[in-house]
């Protein structure tokens, strides 16, 4: 199977929304008018942002979650995207799960592929995804990281660590029972990008994130670009770790919440929104079926703050999230 034979096969399909898809030298795609194109890229490393033998299906899930996710963070409409991909060999196998469960969820976001480049290399998925949100005049209703203002609620979505426990357990540091580890790594292997809940807050979130490299650093982002401060209420921090940990004996509370402040691989939603803006927050996580929770203030001082519960000010763990080149 040669080049474009691969291509043809697990990667060409006929175009849906675009103007023009895979096959000529650029893909043409059409934004609504009133729209602005929103364009993020992810980079997926073998060895580095998975393990070489993990099942294809959900890697090719993974490679689109992650760009998803950015989008989500900026509530933008997923509308098509591209897929760069170094191959060490055509293995058939590999490319049909892989291609599967890339074209499952880009299906399910209404997502569609419309180019790329393949060459052969080390195993290395480069996707780049495109999204449109609506502007008004000269100004986006996009959700940025700057739009924070002091006295805001800070919230999170759904659930925070359990990709981080089910990493440390893959990796055999901190152990987990079987059936605890396989619902974990279904987190780990599958996120789920909150593309419905990012829309759904547009006009409602003053500042918005994607939670990919740990809660505290990617926090760290918004507070720089927004010239604030923060605290979290450590106990409502805690309370995002899903509920089925809690069938986990001998689970480490340190660890626990370790991973929640600073495990990455989540892909939830951190966002900022004015307090009288709190029903409306709470509609929307409804109204997309994902649990949003309110974990702590944005604050004029600066830096980040962590709360006991008795209104202490704790000690920051020593890693707040994951650099590349730290
Ligand atoms: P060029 O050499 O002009 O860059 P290529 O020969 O690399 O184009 O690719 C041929 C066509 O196949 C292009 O339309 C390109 O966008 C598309 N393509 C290449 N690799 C992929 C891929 N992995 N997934 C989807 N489309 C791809
Ligand atoms: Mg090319």
């Amino acid at each position: 199977m040669g080049e474009f034979e691969l291509i043809r096969r697990y990667f060409h399909r006929p175009v849906r929304r675009a103007t023009l898809g895979v096959g000529d030298d650029c893909a043409l795609l059409r934004v609504a008018d009133g729209c602005q194109l929103a364009v993020s890229s992810d980079m997926l490393v073998c060895g580095r942002h998975f393990f070489e033998d993990v099942d294809p299906e959900a890697l090719g899930h993974k490679a689109l979650a992650v760009n998803l996710s950015d989008l989500a963070a900026c509530g933008a409409r997923p509308l098509a995207f591209t897929l760069a991909l170094a191959l060490p060999a055509a293995d058939e196998a590999w490319l049909a799960g892989f291609s599967r469960g890339l074209l499952a969820l880009a299906d399910d976001h209404d997502c569609e592929l419309i180019g790329g480049d393949t060459t052969r290399g080390p195993l290395n998925i480069c996707v780049t995804v495109f999204g449109e949100v609506p502007s008004v005049g000269a100004s986006t209703t996009a959700l940025l990281r700057s739009g924070a203002r002091a006295g805001d609620d800070l919230w999170v979505s759904g659930n925070l660590g359990d990709a981080r426990l089910a990493l440390d357990a893959l990796r055999g540091t901190h152990p987990l029972p079987p059936e605890v580890l396989a619902m974990a790594r279904q987190r780990l292997e599958r996120p789920t990008p909150r593309v419905a809940l990012g829309q759904a807050l547009r006009g409602i979130a003053s500042a918005a994130i994607d939670v990919s490299d740990g809660l505290m650093g990617d926090l760290g982002h918004v507070l720089a670009a927004s010239g604030l401060g923060a605290s979290i209420e450590i106990a409502a921090a805690r309370g995002c770790l899903a509920a089925q940990w809690t069938q986990a004996p001998n689970l480490d509370e340190a660890h626990a919440l370790d991973c929640v402040l600073a495990g990455g691989d989540d892909y939830e939603l951190a966002f900022t929104a004015a307090p009288d803006r709190r029903s409306a927050v709470l509609i929307a996580g409804k109204a997309c079926a994902t649990t949003v929770t309110r974990i702590g203030r944005m604050e004029r001082e600066p830096g980040l703050r962590l709360m006991a519960p008795n209104g202490q000010q704790m000690i920051k763990p020593r890693r707040t999230s994951y650099d590349h080149f730290a």
